[in-house]
Protein backbone atom coordinates (compact mmCIF):
# COMPACT_ATOMS: atom_id res chain seq x y z
CA UNK A 1 0.00 0.00 0.00
CA UNK A 2 3.06 2.52 1.13
CA UNK A 3 4.79 1.43 -1.85
CA UNK A 4 2.20 2.43 -4.72
CA UNK A 5 1.99 5.62 -2.91
CA UNK A 6 5.23 6.95 -2.41
CA UNK A 7 5.51 6.23 -6.25
CA UNK A 8 2.40 8.13 -7.01
CA UNK A 9 3.61 11.44 -4.95
CA UNK A 10 7.22 11.14 -7.55
CA UNK A 11 5.09 11.18 -10.17
CA UNK A 12 2.07 13.57 -9.90
CA UNK A 13 2.91 17.02 -10.52
CA UNK A 14 2.61 18.99 -6.97
CA UNK A 15 -0.60 20.55 -7.03
CA UNK A 16 -2.15 17.13 -7.75
CA UNK A 17 -0.65 15.87 -3.81
CA UNK A 18 -2.42 18.45 -2.64
CA UNK A 19 -6.22 18.75 -4.11
CA UNK A 20 -7.80 20.40 -0.65
CA UNK A 21 -10.80 19.56 0.58
CA UNK A 22 -12.03 23.31 1.17
CA UNK A 23 -13.27 23.54 4.81
CA UNK A 24 -16.59 23.38 4.96
CA UNK A 25 -18.92 23.51 8.37
CA UNK A 26 -19.99 20.11 9.71
CA UNK A 27 -23.77 20.17 9.67
CA UNK A 28 -23.56 18.24 13.08
CA UNK A 29 -21.28 20.69 14.55
CA UNK A 30 -23.41 23.99 13.08
CA UNK A 31 -26.66 22.42 14.68
CA UNK A 32 -24.62 23.12 18.27
CA UNK A 33 -23.81 25.92 17.35
CA UNK A 34 -27.45 27.18 16.52
CA UNK A 35 -28.71 26.01 19.95
CA UNK A 36 -26.59 28.34 21.50
CA UNK A 37 -30.11 30.36 23.34
CA UNK A 38 -30.21 33.78 24.07
CA UNK A 39 -33.34 33.75 26.57
CA UNK A 40 -31.14 30.66 28.61
CA UNK A 41 -28.24 32.84 29.01
CA UNK A 42 -30.43 35.33 29.92
CA UNK A 43 -32.78 33.00 32.43
CA UNK A 44 -28.95 31.58 34.31
CA UNK A 45 -27.96 34.74 34.27
CA UNK A 46 -31.29 36.23 36.36
CA UNK A 47 -30.60 33.54 38.55
CA UNK A 48 -27.13 33.89 39.12
CA UNK A 49 -27.08 37.64 40.11
CA UNK A 50 -30.04 37.08 42.27
CA UNK A 51 -27.52 35.68 44.90
CA UNK A 52 -26.66 39.54 45.86
CA UNK A 53 -22.77 38.55 46.28
CA UNK A 54 -20.66 35.77 45.02
CA UNK A 55 -17.67 36.58 46.85
CA UNK A 56 -15.59 33.38 47.58
CA UNK A 57 -15.37 34.88 51.28
CA UNK A 58 -19.31 35.51 51.46
CA UNK A 59 -21.23 33.72 54.52
CA UNK A 60 -23.59 30.75 53.17
CA UNK A 61 -26.93 31.64 53.59
CA UNK A 62 -30.21 29.61 51.65
CA UNK A 63 -30.75 32.18 48.88
CA UNK A 64 -27.17 34.84 48.93
CA UNK A 65 -23.65 33.95 48.80
CA UNK A 66 -21.18 31.86 46.29
CA UNK A 67 -22.43 28.54 48.12
CA UNK A 68 -26.12 29.24 47.26
CA UNK A 69 -24.82 30.25 43.34
CA UNK A 70 -22.78 27.16 43.44
CA UNK A 71 -25.37 24.59 44.31
CA UNK A 72 -27.01 26.44 41.66
CA UNK A 73 -25.21 25.56 39.26
CA UNK A 74 -24.89 22.38 39.72
CA UNK A 75 -28.44 22.09 40.19
CA UNK A 76 -28.70 22.96 36.33
CA UNK A 77 -25.89 20.52 35.24
CA UNK A 78 -27.34 17.82 37.12
CA UNK A 79 -30.74 18.56 34.98
CA UNK A 80 -28.66 18.87 31.85
CA UNK A 81 -27.62 15.61 33.11
CA UNK A 82 -30.84 13.86 33.16
CA UNK A 83 -31.25 14.56 29.55
CA UNK A 84 -27.88 13.35 28.42
CA UNK A 85 -27.89 9.49 28.28
CA UNK A 86 -25.65 8.78 31.36
CA UNK A 87 -22.85 11.21 29.61
CA UNK A 88 -22.62 14.27 31.81
CA UNK A 89 -21.91 14.02 35.33
CA UNK A 90 -21.33 16.66 38.18
CA UNK A 91 -20.19 17.73 41.78
CA UNK A 92 -18.88 20.35 43.68
CA UNK A 93 -15.17 19.59 44.18
CA UNK A 94 -14.72 20.84 47.71
CA UNK A 95 -11.39 21.56 49.30
CA UNK A 96 -9.98 23.97 52.43
CA UNK A 97 -8.30 27.06 51.27
CA UNK A 98 -5.98 28.37 54.39
CA UNK A 99 -5.42 31.74 55.36
CA UNK A 100 -3.03 33.48 53.11
CA UNK A 101 -2.62 36.88 55.02
CA UNK A 102 -3.01 38.33 51.70
CA UNK A 103 -6.58 38.10 49.90
CA UNK A 104 -7.76 35.38 52.08
CA UNK A 105 -8.07 36.48 55.72
CA UNK A 106 -9.47 33.16 57.40
CA UNK A 107 -9.32 29.62 56.31
CA UNK A 108 -12.15 28.75 54.66
CA UNK A 109 -14.38 25.90 52.78
CA UNK A 110 -14.41 26.57 48.81
CA UNK A 111 -14.99 24.56 45.95
CA UNK A 112 -14.95 24.18 42.01
CA UNK A 113 -18.67 23.41 40.40
CA UNK A 114 -17.30 20.78 37.68
CA UNK A 115 -19.25 18.70 35.00
CA UNK A 116 -17.98 15.94 32.61
CA UNK A 117 -18.61 14.91 29.54
CA UNK A 118 -16.85 11.57 29.62
CA UNK A 119 -15.29 10.41 26.53
CA UNK A 120 -16.97 7.57 24.65
CA UNK A 121 -13.70 6.12 23.57
CA UNK A 122 -12.24 4.25 26.73
CA UNK A 123 -8.80 4.29 25.11
CA UNK A 124 -9.10 8.21 24.60
CA UNK A 125 -7.83 10.08 27.89
CA UNK A 126 -7.83 13.70 26.33
CA UNK A 127 -9.34 16.18 27.91
CA UNK A 128 -10.85 19.52 26.85
CA UNK A 129 -11.43 21.77 29.54
CA UNK A 130 -13.50 25.08 29.24
CA UNK A 131 -13.75 27.78 32.61
CA UNK A 132 -15.23 30.64 34.06
CA UNK A 133 -15.16 31.77 37.58
CA UNK A 134 -18.50 32.05 39.35
CA UNK A 135 -16.99 34.88 42.63
CA UNK A 136 -17.37 38.40 42.15
CA UNK A 137 -15.87 41.44 44.08
CA UNK A 138 -17.15 45.26 44.39
CA UNK A 139 -14.55 47.86 45.02
CA UNK A 140 -12.94 46.75 48.39
CA UNK A 141 -11.73 42.79 47.19
CA UNK A 142 -12.26 42.00 50.70
CA UNK A 143 -16.08 43.22 51.10
CA UNK A 144 -17.73 40.13 51.14
CA UNK A 145 -21.09 41.64 52.62
CA UNK A 146 -22.02 44.43 49.53
CA UNK A 147 -23.98 43.39 46.48
CA UNK A 148 -21.60 42.19 43.68
CA UNK A 149 -23.65 41.26 40.87
CA UNK A 150 -20.96 39.79 38.77
CA UNK A 151 -23.10 39.56 35.33
CA UNK A 152 -20.00 40.31 33.50
CA UNK A 153 -17.16 39.52 35.22
CA UNK A 154 -17.70 36.75 35.26
CA UNK A 155 -21.56 35.60 35.26
CA UNK A 156 -20.99 35.98 31.46
CA UNK A 157 -18.22 33.48 31.61
CA UNK A 158 -20.77 31.00 34.28
CA UNK A 159 -23.82 30.83 32.20
CA UNK A 160 -22.10 30.30 28.47
CA UNK A 161 -20.53 27.36 30.67
CA UNK A 162 -23.82 26.37 31.34
CA UNK A 163 -25.29 26.40 27.77
CA UNK A 164 -22.31 25.10 26.44
CA UNK A 165 -22.57 21.89 29.28
CA UNK A 166 -26.70 21.59 27.89
CA UNK A 167 -25.80 21.64 24.28
CA UNK A 168 -22.41 19.48 24.07
CA UNK A 169 -23.60 17.30 26.64
CA UNK A 170 -27.01 15.92 23.86
CA UNK A 171 -23.95 14.50 21.97
CA UNK A 172 -21.17 11.88 22.10
CA UNK A 173 -17.55 12.42 21.92
CA UNK A 174 -14.49 10.40 21.75
CA UNK A 175 -12.56 12.60 24.29
CA UNK A 176 -13.60 14.44 27.37
CA UNK A 177 -15.02 17.72 28.03
CA UNK A 178 -14.45 19.09 31.50
CA UNK A 179 -16.80 22.55 32.66
CA UNK A 180 -15.03 24.24 35.46
CA UNK A 181 -16.79 26.96 37.09
CA UNK A 182 -13.91 27.96 39.79
CA UNK A 183 -14.17 30.03 42.83
CA UNK A 184 -11.50 32.46 44.46
CA UNK A 185 -10.68 34.12 41.21
CA UNK A 186 -10.93 37.45 42.24
CA UNK A 187 -8.89 36.53 45.61
CA UNK A 188 -5.57 35.05 43.93
CA UNK A 189 -6.70 32.80 41.16
CA UNK A 190 -7.47 30.05 43.71
CA UNK A 191 -9.93 28.08 42.69
CA UNK A 192 -8.11 27.41 39.34
CA UNK A 193 -4.87 27.05 40.93
CA UNK A 194 -5.95 23.84 42.64
CA UNK A 195 -7.51 22.53 39.49
CA UNK A 196 -4.25 23.16 37.84
CA UNK A 197 -2.25 21.32 40.43
CA UNK A 198 -5.09 18.36 40.98
CA UNK A 199 -4.80 18.09 37.23
CA UNK A 200 -1.19 17.79 37.14
CA UNK A 201 -0.86 15.76 40.11
CA UNK A 202 -3.52 13.23 38.75
CA UNK A 203 -2.01 13.26 35.19
CA UNK A 204 -4.65 14.29 33.42
CA UNK A 205 -4.12 14.13 29.25
CA UNK A 206 -5.09 18.13 29.25
CA UNK A 207 -4.70 18.84 25.70
CA UNK A 208 -6.22 22.40 26.01
CA UNK A 209 -7.85 24.98 28.82
CA UNK A 210 -10.02 27.69 27.07
CA UNK A 211 -10.63 30.21 30.11
CA UNK A 212 -13.84 32.60 29.64
CA UNK A 213 -13.50 35.56 31.54
CA UNK A 214 -16.02 38.59 30.78
CA UNK A 215 -17.07 37.74 27.21
CA UNK A 216 -20.50 39.47 27.56
CA UNK A 217 -19.65 43.32 27.32
CA UNK A 218 -19.49 45.03 23.94
CA UNK A 219 -19.20 48.99 25.62
CA UNK A 220 -15.86 50.73 26.20
CA UNK A 221 -16.11 53.65 28.66
CA UNK A 222 -14.14 56.58 27.39
CA UNK A 223 -13.98 56.03 24.17
CA UNK A 224 -17.66 55.51 23.31
CA UNK A 225 -16.86 52.65 21.78
CA UNK A 226 -20.10 49.80 20.95
CA UNK A 227 -18.83 46.67 19.06
CA UNK A 228 -20.02 43.20 19.54
CA UNK A 229 -18.22 42.18 16.40
CA UNK A 230 -14.70 41.46 18.08
CA UNK A 231 -13.19 38.88 21.01
CA UNK A 232 -9.68 38.58 22.01
CA UNK A 233 -8.04 35.46 22.38
CA UNK A 234 -5.28 35.75 25.04
CA UNK A 235 -2.34 33.20 24.68
CA UNK A 236 1.53 33.30 25.84
CA UNK A 237 3.87 33.39 23.24
CA UNK A 238 7.45 32.00 25.08
CA UNK A 239 5.90 29.13 27.36
CA UNK A 240 5.91 29.96 31.24
CA UNK A 241 7.14 26.46 31.50
CA UNK A 242 10.09 25.16 29.43
CA UNK A 243 12.64 22.65 29.66
CA UNK A 244 15.98 23.24 28.94
CA UNK A 245 15.69 21.24 25.61
CA UNK A 246 12.06 23.30 25.13
CA UNK A 247 14.05 26.33 25.00
CA UNK A 248 17.14 25.28 23.42
CA UNK A 249 14.39 24.25 20.24
CA UNK A 250 12.91 27.19 20.32
CA UNK A 251 15.72 29.34 19.63
CA UNK A 252 17.21 27.55 17.22
CA UNK A 253 13.59 27.36 15.23
CA UNK A 254 12.57 30.40 16.01
CA UNK A 255 9.37 29.16 17.38
CA UNK A 256 8.33 31.54 19.35
CA UNK A 257 5.17 32.77 17.68
CA UNK A 258 4.66 29.23 17.77
CA UNK A 259 4.25 27.77 21.09
CA UNK A 260 1.22 25.34 21.49
CA UNK A 261 -0.91 28.25 23.56
CA UNK A 262 -0.27 30.46 20.49
CA UNK A 263 -1.50 27.26 17.91
CA UNK A 264 -4.85 26.84 20.47
CA UNK A 265 -5.16 30.64 19.82
CA UNK A 266 -5.05 30.46 15.71
CA UNK A 267 -7.29 27.30 16.11
CA UNK A 268 -10.03 29.26 17.81
CA UNK A 269 -9.83 31.56 15.27
CA UNK A 270 -10.09 29.67 12.65
CA UNK A 271 -12.89 27.23 13.74
CA UNK A 272 -15.00 29.91 15.37
CA UNK A 273 -14.90 31.89 12.44
CA UNK A 274 -16.20 29.26 10.54
CA UNK A 275 -19.14 28.49 12.50
CA UNK A 276 -19.96 32.21 14.21
CA UNK A 277 -20.57 34.65 11.67
CA UNK A 278 -20.36 38.29 12.66
CA UNK A 279 -17.82 38.00 14.83
CA UNK A 280 -13.40 38.25 14.15
CA UNK A 281 -11.97 36.46 16.81
CA UNK A 282 -8.47 38.77 17.52
CA UNK A 283 -5.08 37.03 18.46
CA UNK A 284 -3.47 38.95 21.58
CA UNK A 285 0.13 38.04 21.64
CA UNK A 286 0.52 38.33 25.40
CA UNK A 287 -0.83 35.60 28.12
CA UNK A 288 -3.66 38.34 29.33
CA UNK A 289 -4.29 41.66 29.22
CA UNK A 290 -1.09 44.28 30.25
CA UNK A 291 0.11 43.28 33.60
CA UNK A 292 -3.02 41.23 34.24
CA UNK A 293 -3.99 37.60 34.93
CA UNK A 294 -6.81 35.15 34.81
CA UNK A 295 -7.54 31.81 35.34
CA UNK A 296 -5.58 30.29 32.46
CA UNK A 297 -2.33 31.16 33.75
CA UNK A 298 -2.54 28.42 36.57
CA UNK A 299 -2.71 26.20 33.95
CA UNK A 300 0.08 27.78 31.98
CA UNK A 301 2.41 27.57 34.99
CA UNK A 302 1.53 23.94 35.06
CA UNK A 303 2.97 23.36 31.35
CA UNK A 304 -0.53 23.12 29.91
CA UNK A 305 -1.96 24.66 26.80
CA UNK A 306 -3.96 27.43 28.34
CA UNK A 307 -5.79 30.64 26.69
CA UNK A 308 -8.26 33.37 27.51
CA UNK A 309 -11.50 34.96 25.84
CA UNK A 310 -12.69 38.02 26.48
CA UNK A 311 -14.51 40.88 25.50
CA UNK A 312 -12.72 43.39 23.27
CA UNK A 313 -13.83 46.43 24.62
CA UNK A 314 -13.93 46.40 28.96
CA UNK A 315 -16.11 49.18 30.88
CA UNK A 316 -14.38 49.99 34.28
CA UNK A 317 -17.12 51.88 35.21
CA UNK A 318 -19.12 48.06 35.69
CA UNK A 319 -15.78 46.14 36.68
CA UNK A 320 -14.70 45.65 40.62
CA UNK A 321 -16.79 48.36 41.72
CA UNK A 322 -19.51 49.21 44.22
CA UNK A 323 -22.96 49.73 43.34
CA UNK A 324 -23.22 53.17 42.88
CA UNK A 325 -24.04 56.82 41.04
CA UNK A 326 -21.39 59.45 41.47
CA UNK A 327 -20.74 62.49 39.93
CA UNK A 328 -24.00 61.45 37.16
CA UNK A 329 -22.54 58.21 36.92
CA UNK A 330 -23.21 54.78 37.22
CA UNK A 331 -20.89 52.13 38.45
CA UNK A 332 -21.39 48.23 38.92
CA UNK A 333 -21.17 45.20 36.98
CA UNK A 334 -25.23 44.74 36.70
CA UNK A 335 -26.97 42.77 34.35
CA UNK A 336 -28.96 45.04 32.35
CA UNK A 337 -25.59 45.74 30.56
CA UNK A 338 -24.99 42.44 29.09
CA UNK A 339 -25.27 42.56 25.48
CA UNK A 340 -26.96 38.73 24.72
CA UNK A 341 -26.21 38.71 21.16
CA UNK A 342 -22.61 39.30 21.18
CA UNK A 343 -22.53 36.82 24.76
CA UNK A 344 -25.01 34.49 22.30
CA UNK A 345 -21.73 34.37 19.33
CA UNK A 346 -18.97 33.86 22.06
CA UNK A 347 -20.47 31.75 23.59
CA UNK A 348 -20.83 29.91 20.08
CA UNK A 349 -17.36 30.33 19.18
CA UNK A 350 -16.83 27.92 22.39
CA UNK A 351 -19.13 24.96 21.57
CA UNK A 352 -17.31 25.07 17.75
CA UNK A 353 -13.79 24.24 18.89
CA UNK A 354 -14.79 21.93 21.94
CA UNK A 355 -17.15 20.15 19.78
CA UNK A 356 -14.33 20.32 16.95
CA UNK A 357 -11.49 19.17 19.25
CA UNK A 358 -13.39 16.68 20.69
CA UNK A 359 -14.73 14.71 17.59
CA UNK A 360 -11.24 15.04 15.89
CA UNK A 361 -8.19 12.39 16.44
CA UNK A 362 -5.35 13.48 18.58
CA UNK A 363 -2.16 15.92 17.04
CA UNK A 364 0.46 13.84 14.96
CA UNK A 365 3.05 12.30 16.67
CA UNK A 366 6.97 13.55 16.32
CA UNK A 367 5.85 16.06 13.12
CA UNK A 368 9.41 16.89 12.30
CA UNK A 369 11.48 18.57 9.39
CA UNK A 370 13.74 16.89 7.63
CA UNK A 371 17.28 17.92 7.39
CA UNK A 372 19.25 14.67 6.86
CA UNK A 373 21.93 15.15 4.15
CA UNK A 374 19.59 13.80 1.40
CA UNK A 375 16.94 15.99 2.30
CA UNK A 376 19.71 19.33 2.40
CA UNK A 377 21.07 17.99 -0.66
CA UNK A 378 21.44 20.81 -3.51
CA UNK A 379 18.49 19.06 -5.21
CA UNK A 380 16.21 19.36 -1.95
CA UNK A 381 17.44 22.28 -0.16
CA UNK A 382 14.65 24.67 -1.43
CA UNK A 383 12.29 22.03 -1.02
CA UNK A 384 10.62 21.56 2.66
CA UNK A 385 10.41 17.73 3.75
CA UNK A 386 8.12 16.93 6.73
CA UNK A 387 7.51 13.60 8.17
CA UNK A 388 5.40 12.23 11.03
CA UNK A 389 3.26 9.87 12.83
CA UNK A 390 0.05 8.61 13.18
CA UNK A 391 -1.86 10.02 16.09
CA UNK A 392 -2.27 8.59 19.03
CA UNK A 393 -6.13 8.54 19.45
CA UNK A 394 -8.87 8.29 17.22
CA UNK A 395 -8.27 7.77 13.02
CA UNK A 396 -6.46 10.23 10.89
CA UNK A 397 -7.87 10.16 7.46
CA UNK A 398 -5.43 12.93 6.38
CA UNK A 399 -3.40 15.69 7.43
CA UNK A 400 -3.23 19.20 6.82
CA UNK A 401 0.30 21.19 6.28
CA UNK A 402 -0.18 24.45 7.00
CA UNK A 403 2.04 27.31 5.99
CA UNK A 404 2.78 30.84 6.64
CA UNK A 405 4.99 33.67 5.87
CA UNK A 406 7.04 33.99 8.92
CA UNK A 407 5.26 37.51 9.53
CA UNK A 408 2.00 35.79 9.40
CA UNK A 409 0.33 36.00 11.99
CA UNK A 410 -1.99 33.05 10.67
CA UNK A 411 -1.64 30.08 8.39
CA UNK A 412 -1.83 31.26 4.78
CA UNK A 413 -1.76 28.04 2.61
CA UNK A 414 -3.27 24.14 3.63
CA UNK A 415 -1.59 21.23 1.93
CA UNK A 416 -3.81 18.08 2.03
CA UNK A 417 -2.62 14.82 2.22
CA UNK A 418 -3.02 11.11 3.30
CA UNK A 419 0.22 10.35 3.97
CA UNK A 420 2.59 10.69 6.56
CA UNK A 421 5.06 12.86 5.08
CA UNK A 422 4.87 15.69 2.02
CA UNK A 423 7.47 17.55 0.20
CA UNK A 424 6.86 20.90 -0.55
CA UNK A 425 8.74 23.54 -2.95
CA UNK A 426 8.75 25.97 -0.84
CA UNK A 427 11.95 27.22 1.30
CA UNK A 428 11.85 26.29 4.99
CA UNK A 429 13.85 29.64 5.43
CA UNK A 430 11.10 31.42 3.95
CA UNK A 431 8.04 29.97 5.75
CA UNK A 432 6.80 28.04 9.22
CA UNK A 433 5.01 24.70 9.34
CA UNK A 434 3.04 22.76 10.89
CA UNK A 435 0.41 19.34 10.97
CA UNK A 436 -2.60 18.67 11.87
CA UNK A 437 -4.31 15.34 11.93
CA UNK A 438 -7.64 15.37 9.83
CA UNK A 439 -10.65 12.97 11.01
CA UNK A 440 -13.34 11.14 9.38
CA UNK A 441 -15.69 13.48 9.98
CA UNK A 442 -13.06 16.19 8.56
CA UNK A 443 -12.81 17.86 12.16
CA UNK A 444 -8.95 18.69 12.46
CA UNK A 445 -6.50 18.39 15.72
CA UNK A 446 -4.40 21.39 16.89
CA UNK A 447 -1.86 21.88 14.63
CA UNK A 448 2.39 20.88 15.73
CA UNK A 449 4.93 23.02 15.34
CA UNK A 450 8.09 20.47 13.76
CA UNK A 451 10.97 20.03 15.54
CA UNK A 452 14.46 19.53 13.10
CA UNK A 453 15.94 15.91 12.84
CA UNK A 454 18.76 15.34 11.14
ZN1 LIG B 1 -12.94 38.00 36.01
Amino acid sequence: MKKPMLFLMVLLPFWAQSQVPTVTRSTEIAEMVDQVNVSNLKNYMESLVSFGTRHTLSDDQPNRGIEAARQYTLGLFRQFAENSDGRLCAEIDYYTEKADGRRVDRDIRTGNVMATIKGSDPTDDRVFLVSAHIDTRVSDVMNRNSDSPGANDDGSGVVAVLEMARILSQKSFSATIVFALVSGEEQGLLGADYLAKKAKAENWNLVAMLNNDMIGNSASNGTEIRDNTRLRVFSEGIPMVETEQMEAIRKATNGENDSKSRQLARYIKDVGERYVDQLEIKLVYRNDRFMRGGDHTPFSRQGFTAIRLCEYNENYYQQHQDLRTEGGAKYGDVATHIDYEYLRKNTAVNVAVLANLASAPSIPQNVSLDLSPKAVAIENINHTLLKWNAPENGTATGYYVLMRETSAAMWEKKFYTSERSIRLPYSKDNYFFAVQSVGESGCESLAVFPQPIR
